[in-house]
């Protein structure tokens, strides 16, 4: 399996990591689009939000407990947005589930 973001879990890729726990990971993204920029990413490896299961449930809410902890530690007093883009239509590029922290400034205008 040729998957980028199992590799920087493994190690095996280079990533600036933010924060670890048993479920998932969190590293800085590589083309930041925001002051803080990070990709919080589940250690299993699910390709997108259509191949979630049931059995996955409690690991998206730690991914969410993951945000929270994360944007303590870097400040994000003032608010932050998570974004997952799935398939085509959203233009997912990397095919392992990930959700886009963004903050450090005021954001811009809202998608909805
Ligand atoms: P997507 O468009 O799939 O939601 O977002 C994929 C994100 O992964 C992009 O923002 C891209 O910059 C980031 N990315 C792709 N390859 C790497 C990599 O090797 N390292 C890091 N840190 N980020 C990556
Ligand atoms: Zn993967």
């Amino acid at each position: 399996m040729d998957c980028v973001f199992c590799e920087i879990i493994k190690g095996n890729i280079p990533s600036t990591k933010v924060y670890e726990d048993e479920y998932v990971v969190a590293f800085n993204d590589l083309n930041p689009q925001t002051p803080v920029h990070v990709l919080i990413v589940p250690k299993k490896h699910i390709a997108s939000a259509f191949d979630l299961e049931q059995e996955d449930a409690e690991l998206v809410g730690r991914v969410f407990l993951a945000a929270k902890e994360i944007a303590k530690n870097l400040g994000l007093d003032n608010g932050f947005r998570i974004i997952n883009n799935c398939g085509e239509d959203a233009g997912q590029t990397v095919k392992h589930l990930h959700f886009h922290l963004l903050g450090g400034k005021t954001l811009g205008e809202k998608i909805i």
